[in-house]
């Protein structure tokens, strides 16, 4: 039987940059396992069904809930995303690590079930910038990114109950410190 995969999750406010850092991690790491989930957000217009997201009906995301397919899954920002649970056991089983993008309360939910994983919270250099970022990233109307700003503090007074906390201003830089927390994990089992 292999060893088990690792699981690493991280979190943050919109706009912090995860799925940037994610990227970039993924194509260091190609043998990291993305978690692609599903919600029932409307794509952007740059997001792919099946790489970004599953995008499904809110109909079909209750039915998953029904039938207890989701390992964790939350409201965010008024919509629903949750994480497979066959998906991310069988990649675990398999000797797979697998890397999340999921918010605060999907990581604790995650993590009661799997208490191994490796949480780490991504932080913005400040609030303007994190305006700054939502607006520059032109994928959400006005009232979205005044939503999503809103929900940021509250995010960030959670930041606490993560393992390893980063601040996200020089991108190459917090892509090494990520790389080096996942180094690590790796290294203790
Ligand atoms: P999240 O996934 O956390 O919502 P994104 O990865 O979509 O955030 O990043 C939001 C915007 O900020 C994008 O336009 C991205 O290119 C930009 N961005 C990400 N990291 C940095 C950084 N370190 N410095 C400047 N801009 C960044
Ligand atoms: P976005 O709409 O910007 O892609 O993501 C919004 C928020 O949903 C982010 O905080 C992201 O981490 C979170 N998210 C994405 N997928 C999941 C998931 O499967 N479960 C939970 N709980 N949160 C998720």
């Amino acid at each position: 039987m292999p060893k088990r995969g690792h699981l690493i999750i991280v979190s943050g406010p919109s706009g912090a940059g995860k799925s940037t850092i994610v990227r970039a991690i993924l194509e260091k790491r190609p043998r990291l396992r993305y978690s692609v989930s599903y919600t029932t957000r409307p794509p952007r217009a740059n997001e792919q069904d099946g790489v970004d997201y599953h995008f499904i009906s809110e109909f079909a995301f209750r039915k998953k809930i029904d039938a207890d397919e989701l390992a964790e899954w939350a409201e965010v920002h008024g919509h629903l995303y949750g994480t497979s649970a066959t998906s991310i056991e069988e990649t675990v089983s398999d000797g797979q690590d697998v890397l999340l993008d999921i918010d605060i309360e999907g990581e604790k939910r995650l993590s009661a079930r799997y208490p191994e994983a490796v949480s780490v919270f991504v932080m913005p250099p400040n609030m303007k910038e994190l305006e700054k970022r939502l607006v520059g990233r032109g994928t959400d109307s006005a009232v979205t990114v005044g939503r999503r700003l809103k929900n940021a503090k509250a995010e960030i007074a959670q930041a606490h109950h993560y393992d390893h906390c980063i601040v996200n201003d020089v991108l190459a830089q917090t892509v090494s410190s990520l790389e080096a927390i996942i180094e690590k994990a790796f290294l203790n089992g």
